[in-house]
């Protein structure tokens, strides 16, 4: 099954690495076709080609979009070389066999990426490159097909461990990756068509490329990889890593849960920092400084915040630093991180420091997706803004009372579902996350808040006076009750229930101040 190579056809778009290729192949006896700016970039280097439209006998024309599709060109790629018919076909029609394709295509993911026009989006779809890398796939038994850049080296060992021949099994690989590779570009190409036109489209498949293979998945037993979709979006797929082993499944989403909520504060306003176990946060605040907003979240729920994923609003300073290395943290992650910073962590091999390139717009369009048996479940990501407010209480909340309740509203919004968050004076008190009773959550946070004064060796809970959001409405007003036995005078809730009327009056009550948002922010 070994395929030595007489001819190749070299097309990329990303020319890195290519000359040392082809000089490899030339290298070796091999023929080299390729189209115009390949060939040109060959030329440039001395190298001796063949252009394709020689090959075709037509000339490249319509601005590149009818390039190699061409019978001669398909021909060569589709052939099989042990089929009389074929090679009476190949010789009657002078037909070439092309053994090496080594094509990447238009930068069209990119394009998208980088915000290109509708137009320029179009241009950027490669119709021969993918034409040809399936042809060559299909025919993977004769012909080889290279797709990536990163693997023009496993090409050349494989040349060189078959005395110039590559083996089947790694033209299969090959092939998968050839098809793995036109399913998500064509999968970015309708994802983006989707997107653009607002429109659900029948079939539905996600574009990723692999960004690491990782030790296991959430557990030992389950193998797990990480996949980026080339988006540009600050967060854990793009930021980059100083130091710290490597992320683990549950760091990477536990990161992302961090980053995603701590953007929820924009960096011109108030220091933020969210620490995050589980995907939930178990700690959330402002500060005058990040050090001051790091503590402050700390303290929500230290016991929890002890291995936890740490997300700053701003560049990590040193004295931040300091503060953080105090426990054992997993993870840091900001849009920026100074020296005195990056020096306090070097003590600590194991912290994972993770800066980005700014924070992620929370307002940003975006699928969500979650798998269940036998499909999946697509929404777009849970980006509103806090619509309107409406006070439906007698009393009005104080302006400090607003300010909390609003910020226990954006928390709420990345606490798992049943959330409940009380808030006071810029910071979480107290988090009750991912009940099946809201009331239990209540009662959870509650119980939190008096776990955290004691671990701070304060005589009463902080909830004394604090706003406390629900991500959804209360059904019956025994929620409202338990809140404001907890010391909670004001309510940020969606309302809609059919007892709100009950629910109004015991807030009246109880003199709670309470604001409907009229939106919910479920999160499972
Ligand atoms: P070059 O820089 O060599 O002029 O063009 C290389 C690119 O052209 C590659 O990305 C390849 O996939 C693409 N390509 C090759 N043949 C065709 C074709 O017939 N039509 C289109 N649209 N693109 C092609």
């Amino acid at each position: 099954d070994l395929v030595y190579i007489g001819r190749a056809l070299l097309s990329v778009s990303d020319k890195t690495g290519l000359l040392d290729l082809a000089r490899a192949l030339h290298d070796r006896g091999i023929e080299l076709i390729s189209t115009g700016g390949t060939a040109n970039a060959l030329r440039a280097d001395g190298m001796p080609v063949r252009d394709v439209s020689e090959i075709t006998g037509f000339p490249e024309m319509m601005d590149g979009r009818v390039k190699t599709l061409h019978p001669n060109v398909h021909g060569g790629l589709l052939a099989l070389r042990d089929d009389d018919e074929h090679l009476l076909a190949m010789a009657a029609h002078g037909i070439e066999p092309i053994d090496l394709l080594v094509v990447n295509l238009y930068p069209f993911e990119a394009t998208v990426a980088r915000g290109g026009s509708y137009e320029d989006c179009i241009e950027n779809i490669d119709i021969g490159g993918p034409a040809m890398i399936r042809a060559a796939a299909k025919n993977h038994r004769f012909v080889n097909v290279v797709t990536d850049v990163q693997d023009y080296p496993a090409l050349l060992a494989e040349l060189d461990a078959h005395d110039g021949a590559t083996g089947l099994a790694f033209r299969q690989k090959l092939a998968l990756t050839a098809y793995a590779r036109t399913a998500a570009y064509d999968s970015a190409v309708s994802g983006w068509m989707a997107q653009t036109l607002g429109e659900v489209p029948r079939y539905r498949s996600f574009a990723g490329t692999l960004s690491s293979h990782l030790r296991y998945g959430e557990n030992p037993h389950q193998a797990a990889a990480f996949y980026t979709d080339g988006s540009a979006r600050p967060g854990v797929a793009t930021a980059r890593q100083w130091q710290g082993k490597e992320l683990s499944y549950n760091n990477i989403n536990d990161t992302d849960a961090a980053f995603e909520l701590v953007a929820e504060f924009p960096a011109d306003d108030t220091p933020a920092v969210a620490i995050i176990k589980h995907a939930n946060p178990c700690g959330v605040a402002t500060g005058a400084t990040l050090a001051e907003a790091y503590a402050r979240a700390y303290d929500c729920d230290r016991t929890s915040a002890f291995g936890g994923i740490v997300a700053l609003n701003r560049p990590l300073d040193g004295p931040t630093a300091e503060k953080i290395a105090e426990i054992f943290t997993e993870v840091v992650i900001a849009p920026g991180a100074d020296d005195a910073a990056k020096s306090v962590f070097a003590a600590k091999k194991n912290l994972r420091l993770l800066t980005t390139l700014g924070l992620p717009d929370p307002r940003a369009p975006g699928l969500a997706v979650r798998q269940v048996s036998g499909g999946f479940l697509v929404q777009d990501k849970d980006t509103a803004e806090v619509p309107e407010l409406k006070v439906v209480t007698k009393r009005q909340p104080t302006e400090a009372e607003m300010a909390d309740a609003l910020i226990a509203w954006k928390v709420a919004k990345h606490v798992k579902s049943n959330a409940i968050v009380y808030v006071k004076d810029a910071a979480t008190v107290g988090i009750g996350a991912g009940q099946m009773s809201r009331v239990d959550s209540t009662r959870i946070a509650a119980r939190k808040a008096e776990d955290a004064a004691e671990a701070m060796g304060l005589p009463a809970p902080l909830t004394k006076g604090c706003a406390a959001a629900s991500d959804a409405f209360f059904p019956f007003a025994d929620g409202v009750e338990v809140l404001a036995a907890v010391g909670a005078t004001c309510v940020i809730q969606p309302g809609g229930s059919v007892r709100d009327a009950e629910v109004i009056e015991a807030a009246d009550r109880l003199g709670l101040a309470m604001i409907f948002t009229g939106q919910r922010h479920f999160r499972h």
